[in-house]
């Protein structure tokens, strides 16, 4: 099906900036009718491809021409040439072709699809223009080429659709995603709201997206390792067109999906998939189609997924993700699943039970865990091995990488059987601490197979494939080369025709290797010989000195300096059989070598089903090497629903790594629970909370945990809000993105959600912040029942643990050490001291009278109840008027005189830093009576502030904005 670009020529290109150079060049569209033959051609393939750059093979190149020659030129930094025919000159750019990764990288990267237009017809046999079409169309989600793909990853092509026409229950939001890796046939399906779809594209984190008419726009959560959006036939996500291309891959489609969105978004990135891949027809390979509902995983919204850095470091604390510490993979496939793991935690408790077992189970078995890890690292990707063998793209290597895989299998076998394992040396380690269920010792023989029924199960799962392993190793050459198509693929012994043509081949040379010899005793010339050219052929070479002794039967072929080069009709006739023999054996290993890929690629499932076993394997002995050697505990899964979090002595398993003495900290969370969490900058509360939240996550994932002992509810939602102060990494945090991001957690937890609420209301003033903050504390404690965690530097918020009922408080401390401040990063029960802030100034030695005065400021203002805001002078005109607030008055009037005392005491303390500048601050009495030009001004200030739009201002320009605002204000002051 031809790529027709979607109604508005723009949409979805990445770039706004990006020339519009795809299909066809602007240089030869006029000309079309004069062009030679091969540009004509290269036209017609530019045409048919609107939307991608096109490639043209021209022998060992890649050549594009006109514009698309400026952009290929610019882009991969090739020099820019010109081709000049009898129709005039044309520029012309080209890559060479087997070294073209690094260019078509750069392509992808600069946002261009690239239509590859191959020589479909060898040059040599091809009777004038050599025929060429586009094999493939390269985009970033639908890579095959191995150079371009990172290894042990998964690239998604993502479409997502609107349906139309969805069937009674489904209302008409739902959307459809459906995701697809081109490279190993891995195909993904659901459907939900907007919202949970924008969660799930972020999850499944897709390299390009195309959309359907009329569906919704979705954003990375992370405009860095976002998505490129691609523009793609709307009729590609017509209901019956989608059903259509669904048949073969799915029988009665209709009936295997619930929603009509779901089915025209499988339809079409399928479609899509084809069509990059040359439009062959269905891909046979794509046979793992799996519909799925969100609500089967632990939930991650995307901020949660940001913040948590399980994927993607952001600069916010230690250099790892979760990921890189959890990852002790011994091969691409298990590096793959276990990614896809993390990315999906479980939320069904038996099936996370049977991870813990086995996980358990390997971590105990040090043997047999070694054995695995040892016998997996020759495991070459079998997923994307099979996609290549599928499509037909995969040469002599990768069928020996196949074989390779497969050689592993019997070991796997007999390491999980016990059989290579010591019995006496494979002692238990005791990381497991649920003992009770599942991993039970089973030690009564020297031999013993898996004990868990999970490990058992994998066990039984390996399959060994004894007959492609066995063709395989009997038709292909252990060490073949890349080429397909030049001999040396199949093994001697596999094909009689061929073993026939290769003797006739070895004794046509041997005959010729003899015949030096041979000749030199028939024409007694000792300096004759034979050799070999590629123009020429086989000679027997004669010096002039020699030429009277020449026989009769040699032909002359070839004059030089001082020799002849002759050959006999024998020589010929022998020369001729082996080129013959050759020609025709190459020919017939390549029909041989296609022959017994395809007897392979009817094993696709087998060997799909045998990639999924050990990816599985690897991924669990991955998480059982990190638990015996992170000294991870196995976590109790609680199933009574009042129960909540009980951690003992828990660790950040990121920041552990990194920090030379991590404190361990205890959480106990009953069900539902608020804490609060104040303390110090620094002192550890963001830490903790990650701490816990990833603790759920890992237990979810089926990984071990790294604490001492933990029981944890399984949530069914994790959400996370980081204030936006906090969030600077981020570059395009605001309030306005806290404070929607907040909604969504208002609208969406519920009891079995784990929130995490980091400095909530922090991106705004101090007095709404708190409010902000207060209220959303309430309200997921009132409304929501969410367990949560809310750490806060408004002290005000430890309050509420007095009048609601699941609310109370934690709080870090800091202490003195060799006059240092040192943060003991220990949670501790209750309220840090409204004036911790003070404390941690008298810790880092900020003079007493400073300390003290600070510390009477804040007795002052919490029996004030709240009237923090005293320094304004609008403040105390307010409490002035009202008689009845006889305590802010006093509070006033105290303030007054201790700040004439003040001063009075740093007059004679010349020495005191700051003296002066809390002798300028602006005293009540003197803001009592502004002087009105001195109003007039800041008023303008004033307006410029509350124009500032906040919500389109990164945190930069915002500091930039204050910053300016503030000079105009001192600018003012001077006058
Ligand atoms: P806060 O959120 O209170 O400002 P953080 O949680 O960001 O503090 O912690 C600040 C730093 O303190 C972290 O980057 C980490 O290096 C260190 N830290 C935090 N918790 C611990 C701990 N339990 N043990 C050791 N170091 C810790
Ligand atoms: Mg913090």
């Amino acid at each position: 099906m031809p790529f027709i670009p979607a109604g508005d020529p723009v949409a979805g290109m990445p770039t706004a900036d990006r020339e519009v150079v795809t299909g066809l060049p602007p240089g030869i569209a006029d000309s079309r009718e004069e062009l030679t033959p091969m540009l004509s051609q290269y036209a017609d393939l530019c045409a048919a491809h609107e939307d991608a750059l096109v490639l043209f093979q021209v022998g060992d190149f890649y050549e594009a021409f006109c514009e698309a020659a400026e952009t290929v030129a610019r882009v991969c930094e090739v020099t820019l040439t010109e081709r000049s025919d009898s129709t005039g000159d044309y520029p012309m750019a080209g890559i060479p072709i087997d070294n073209a990764a690094p260019y078509l990288d750069a392509l992808l990267e600069a946002g261009y699809r690239v239509a590859i237009g191959d020589q479909v017809e060898d040059a040599e046999q091809a009777s004038g223009l050599v025929d060429r079409a586009v094999t493939e169309v390269i985009t970033p989600g639908t890579l095959v080429e191995a150079e371009l793909l990172e290894s042990g990853t998964t690239n998604y092509v993502a479409a997502v659709a609107r349906g139309a026409r969805d069937r009674e229950g489904s209302p008409p939001s739902t959307v459809g995603l459906a995701a697809v890796d081109v490279a190993t046939g891995e195909c993904l399906i659901t459907a939900g709201d907007p919202g949970t779809i924008g969660e799930e594209l972020n999850r499944i984190a897709p390299a390009e997206l195309i959309a359907g008419p009329d569906a919704p726009a979705f954003e990375p959560a992370d405009a860095e390792r976002g998505w490129t959006d691609h523009a793609y036939d709307a009729s590609a996500f017509d209901h019956g067109v989608a059903r259509e291309r669904l048949e073969p891959y799915v029988p009665a489609p209709e009936r295997r999906f619930e929603t009509d969105a779901e089915l025209r978004a499988a339809g079409a990135v399928l479609a899509y998939a084809e069509y990059t891949q040359g439009d062959d027809g269905p891909l046979e390979y794509v046979s793992r189609i799996r519909r799925y509902d969100p609500r089967d995983h632990l939930r991650l919204d995307a901020a949660a997924q940001r913040s948590l850095e399980l994927f993607e470091n952001r600069g916010l604390g230690a250099s790892d993700t979760l990921f890189d510490v959890l990852d002790r993979t011994n091969c691409a496939l298990g590096r793959r699943r276990l990614n896809r793991w993390l990315r999906r935690p479980l939320v069904d408790v038996e099936a996370i039970r049977s991870r813990h077992d086995a996980v358990g189970e390997l971590a105990d078995r040090t043997l047999v865990r070694e054995g695995i890890a040892d016998a997996l690292g020759t495991a070459y990707d079998l997923e994307r091995l099979v996609g290549r063998i599928s499509r037909g793209r995969a040469d002599a290597r990768d069928l020996r990488s196949l074989h390779a895989t497969l050689t592993a299998v019997p070991d796997l076998q007999r390491i999980l059987d016990g059989h290579d394992v010591d019995a006496a040396a494979d002692v238990d380690s005791g990381a497991s601490a649920d003992a009770g269920s599942g991993a039970s010792a089973d030690v009564d023989s020297g031999v013993e197979g898996p004990r868990t029924d999970h490990l058992r199960d994998l066990r039984d799962r390996l399959d060994e494939l004894v007959g492609v392993r066995e063709l395989i190793d009997e038709a292909i050459a252990t060490d073949p080369p890349q080429e397909i198509t030049e001999g040396g693929v199949i093994r001697e012994g596999f094909d009689d025709d061929l073993d026939e043509l290769r003797r006739t081949e070895r004794a046509g040379r041997e005959w010729v290797a003899d015949l030096e010899a041979s000749e030199r005793e028939r024409t007694g010339i000792d300096s004759l010989s034979v050799g070999h050219n590629q123009v020429h052929g086989y000679y027997i070479e004669v010096t002039d000195a020699n030429l009277d002794r020449v026989p009769d039967d040699y032909r002359r072929r070839q004059t030089l300096k001082n020799s002849e080069r002759y050959y006999t009709p024998a020589l010929k006739e022998r020369e001729e059989e082996i080129v013959g023999a050759a020609e025709r054996a190459d020919a017939l290993e390549y029909e041989l070598f296609v022959d017994v890929r395809d007897r392979v690629a009817e094993e696709t499932e087998r060997i799909q089903a045998l990639a999924d076993a050990l990816a599985e394997l690897d991924a669990l002995s991955s998480l059982a090497t990190v638990a015996v050697e992170g000294d991870y505990v196995r976590p109790g899964l609680v199933d009574d629903p009042e129960m909540g979090i009980a951690i003992e002595g828990g660790r950040h398993p990121v920041v552990e790594r990194t920090e030379e003495s991590y404190v361990p900290n205890d959480a106990d969370l009953p069900r539902g629970a608020v804490a609060v969490i104040t303390g110090p900058n620094m002192s550890g509360k963001s830490t903790y909370m990650r701490s816990i939240a990833l603790t759920a996550v890992l237990a979810q994932t089926g990984s071990f945990v790294p604490a001492q002992a933990a029981k944890l509810p399984v949530f069914d939602r994790l959400f996370t809000r980081v204030g936006a102060s906090d969030d600077i990494a981020g570059g395009q945090s605001t309030f306005m993105r806290e404070m929607s991001e907040l909604t969504e957690i208002l609208h969406d937890a519920g009891p079995d959600s784990l929130v995490l609420l980091d400095e909530v209301g922090r991106g705004t003033a101090t007095t709404d912040g708190r409010a902000i903050a207060r209220a959303a504390a309430e309200f997921v404690h009132d409304e929501l029942s969410a367990t949560t965690l809310f750490a806060t530097h408004y002290h005000e918020l430890t309050a509420l643990a007095e009048d609601r009922e699941r609310v109370f408080n934690l709080h870090f401390t800091a202490t003195r050490e060799d006059g240092e401040v040192t943060f003991l990063h220990r949670v501790v029960p209750g309220a840090s001291s409204s004036s911790y802030g003070v404390e941690v100034a008298e810790l880092a030695g900020v003079p007493a009278p400073v300390v003290d005065r600070s510390r009477e400021l804040v007795a002052a203002e919490s029996s004030g109840d709240g009237a923090a805001d005293t320094g304004r002078p609008g403040t105390i005109e307010d409490a002035g008027d009202d008689p009845d607030d006889v305590s802010l008055r006093e509070f006033l009037a105290e303030e007054d005189r201790a700040a004439t005392d003040r001063r009075r005491s740093t007059d004679a303390e010349e020495s005191m830093a700051g003296a002066d500048d809390a002798a300028d601050e602006p005293s009540p009495d003197h803001a009592d009576e502004p002087s009105p030009g001195d109003a007039a001004r800041p008023a303008a200030v004033v307006d410029e502030l509350r124009e500032l739009d906040l919500a389109r201002m990164t945190p930069i320009e915002a500091l930039n904005a204050l910053h300016d605002l503030q000079r105009r204000l001192e600018g003012d002051a001077d006058r």
